[in-house]
């Protein structure tokens, strides 16, 4: 802990005539108010004002400004009042203790609304004496160093609110260095594996680059002395979290930032500044678009600056900061600086405000003034991890995603192309499922094969809005695919049928007889049922004609089916032996434009034909289908189908069937019962009462096959309680 005469002297170094009884007066008037209080860190309370009083000596604020440092807690925490404050330390000193004590008492956690609100408030009060300003976020300092003091639940609200509200504070008014260390210190509460890993990296960096720096450091030193420059360089790097910002921001990996090593040559005017500047760009390439002059423009914060990034030794790129000391203070310490070297004096002396805090009282009115706080809070507030999931290619660059993402997600945020043809992924070097949940600091490597197509079920699977427009447009597309595909087999069997040949350069001269541009487009029309195929066969042969009507001339037609009854007799499916022609059918997320009839669908084993609707694709009907009568004028619409399963596919296919029962107590039962036994889905049941003694139910149900189905039945035909079973086909 600081002794009493350790702090005057820190004061005194900066501060000659500080009031020496003042500090000493604060440091054991506060040392007793504290009393026998600890921290959660086991220390006495009291070192903490301490520890505040002593990161404001750095800053080298005036000694009043101290000891409100040293007295800040003492209204909250102890029996001490305003008034006690204010008789023994003066009206001014008591302002600022108070203003203190009324911003510790904000709570900054409640809803994002009341969060603007006191943040505003917060502003209101500090905008009285900008040094309640300086104090507050040395003791937030304070309090994030010793952070991991305090139960693990806490913490990241903590680190949240100081991320949100003061970190940049401090960077607007100029507390650079500040605003940095808040910064790396939440980052490693709210993100400890994306913060081990960016230390993790920077060392491994800094390994690599040996001696660089040293040379670097050497070679423009000697640059400086030999074109009589005064003045000193120090090497300067980058904070963990600004890295992983710019990483972030510009979606670069680790080894693209140019500027994680740089370089700060303070000289003594601003002569210098530009001379420095040029004898630089003589000695090394400048990197065209990096050069910034906040000398003549300074920020608004009042930093004043040259940047530029050459291109050094070893081709290293290095970021280069040329000012003055003056400037160089101003950068550090912000409001601070300006009261050492603007003012030259002190507050006391002056008698209250001094010219620095006066410009810092204007610029943060201004930004209380503004009509809506969740504005500015908005323009405050850096993005939170909490909703943000960080992750690596295996090259090392950044992808950000929203929580709960995952490797699919990821895929298409680093191109379109490795989402659409994604099959796998290595988590870290491990073989993972595309959708697992991925984690910050993860590396993702995405395992392609060409000319896959997204399962549109990933729609449902991703969060990224990017990630599900890829894959609905790549799902359109293969729809297009597949009626172009579907068009093309019609296409040649109407060929076939008219016994011309088919040739695809043919169709293509006979493009504008059909008033289309492609030959896709025909094959679409074909496919989608808006364009006869028979129209496709004149086009190209315009002396060839249909000799019979419709119906004979397909083959497929009314022929199929004479009479009622005769059906099976009749029928026989064309190619179904052979299957060449023969379209084949898997099921309903199948690589055709397929669906099943809606009453009574076909399962495999069914014999089946499928029915072409314009603009829909396939309906697939088993033969015995009576609904199939309606299509007997239009045989152009008949399409020889087969199935394409084989006993290992895990699809269910939907029938119904209704069973008749004897009506007596637990027949539903019963019936269910048999149903589950049989390893059959149950989608649906309805009762009707039949007589007096029978009642039906209508079962929808769901199997694997023909023969499946064919078991369940006759299972339930064995059971006594059952008259019949029959399937139903509309
Ligand atoms: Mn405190």
């Amino acid at each position: 802990m600081m002794r009493q005469f350790e702090l005057v002297e820190r004061v005194k170094r900066y501060h000659p005539d500080a009031d020496e009884d003042l500090l000493n007066r604060a440091y054991v008037y506060a040392m007793k108010a504290h009393g026998s209080q600890k921290r959660a860190s086991g220390d006495p309370y009291f070192s903490h004002p301490l520890e505040v009083a002593a990161i404001l000596t750095d800053l080298h604020v005036d000694d009043q400004t101290i000891a409100a440092a040293i007295l800040h807690d003492t209204i909250e925490d102890t029996g001490t009042t305003r008034e006690d404050i204010a008789s023994r330390f003066g009206e001014n000193i008591a302002d600022l203790v108070d203003g203190l004590t009324k911003i510790k008492k904000l709570d900054l956690v409640s809803k994002k609304a009341a969060q603007a609100e006191n943040l505003r408030k917060l502003l209101l009060a500090v905008a009285a004496d900008a040094r309640v300003l300086l104090v507050k976020l040395a003791d937030r300092l304070h309090n994030m160093r010793t952070l991991h003091f305090v139960p693990p639940d806490k913490r990241a609200r903590i680190a949240e609110e100081t991320l949100e509200i003061y970190a940049p504070l401090a960077g607007r008014i100029g507390m650079q260095d500040m605003r940095e260390e808040l910064e790396d210190i939440c980052f490693r509460v709210l993100s400890p594996d994306a913060h081990l890993m960016m230390v993790k990296r920077l060392q491994a960096l800094k390994e690599r680059a040996g001696g660089l720096i040293q040379l670097i450091e050497k070679d423009l030193k000697s640059k400086l002395v030999a074109n009589a420059i005064p003045g000193e360089i120090k090497g300067r790097e980058k904070r963990v979290y600004s890295i992983w910002r710019k990483m972030e921001r510009k979606s670069v990996s680790f080894e693209q930032l140019s500027d994680i090593f740089g370089f700060r040559v303070v000289v003594t005017s601003v002569e210098d500044c530009y001379r420095a500047l040029g004898i630089i760009h003589q000695a090394w390439p400048f990197v065209p678009g990096r050069f910034k002059d906040y000398i003549s423009t300074p920020k608004q914060n009042d930093y004043r600056s040259v940047h530029t990034t050459v291109v050094g030794p070893k081709h290293q790129r290095v970021e280069l900061q040329i000012r003055t000391r003056e400037m160089d203070a101003v950068a550090e310490f912000g409001i601070a600086a300006h009261a050492t070297y603007k003012d030259g004096k002190s507050s006391a002396e002056g008698g209250g405000e001094s010219n620095a805090y006066r410009w810092l009282r204007r610029t943060i009115e201004l930004l209380a003034e503004g009509d809506n706080p969740e504005e500015f809070l908005e323009h405050t507030k850096l993005e939170l991890f909490q909703d943000q999931v960080f992750c690596f290619t295996p090259k090392g660059l950044l992808i950000a995603l929203p929580r709960s993402a995952n490797p699919i997600d990821f895929a298409y945020a680093v191109h379109t192309d490795i989402g659409n043809n994604a099959v796998g992924c290595r988590i870290n070097g491990r073989n993972s499922p595309l959708i697992s949940e991925l984690q910050n600091g993860d590396e993702v490597e995405i395992l392609t094969t060409e000319g896959q197509v997204p399962p549109s079920a990933w729609e449902n699977m991703v969060v990224t809005g990017k990630a599900r427009a890829a894959i609905r447009r790549a799902t359109r597309e293969a729809v297009r695919k597949q009626f172009v595909g579907l068009g093309r087999r019609i296409v040649e069997r109407a060929f076939v049928r008219a016994e011309k040949k088919f040739s695809e350069e043919k169709l293509v001269s006979a493009l504008p007889r059909l008033a289309r541009a492609t030959l896709d487009d025909v094959l679409t029309a074909v496919g989608r049922g808006e364009m006869y195929s028979g129209d496709v066969v004149k086009a190209v042969f315009p002396d060839f004609r249909e000799e019979v009507s419709k119906a004979g001339a397909q083959g497929t037609g009314k022929g199929w089916f004479g009479v009622q009854g005769e059906k099976k007799l009749k029928f026989k499916v064309p190619g179904q032996e052979g299957a060449a022609g023969s379209i084949p059918i898997r099921g309903l997320s199948d690589d055709l434009p397929v669906r099943f009839a809606p009453n009574g669908g076909a399962v495999p084993g069914d014999r089946i034909v499928g029915i072409l609707t314009p603009g829909e694709g396939i309906t697939i009907y088993p033969i015995q289908a009576p609904a199939l009568m309606a299509y007997d004028e239009e045989p152009w619409r008949w399409l020889d189908v087969r199935w394409d399963t084989d006993e290992h596919d895990p699809r269910r296919f939907w029938v119904q069937i209704v069973v008749s029962v004897i009506n007596e107590p637990g027949s539903l039962a019963e019936i269910a019962r048999v149903i589950a036994d049989t390893d059959a889905n149950i989608d649906n049941i309805a009762m009707r009462a039949k007589t007096a003694d029978f009642r039906e139910m209508i079962l929808d149900i769901e199997v694997w096959d023909l023969k499946h189905l064919n078991a369940i039945m006759s299972e339930l035909r064995a059971k006594p309680m059952v008259a019949s079973v029959e399937r139903v086909i509309g």
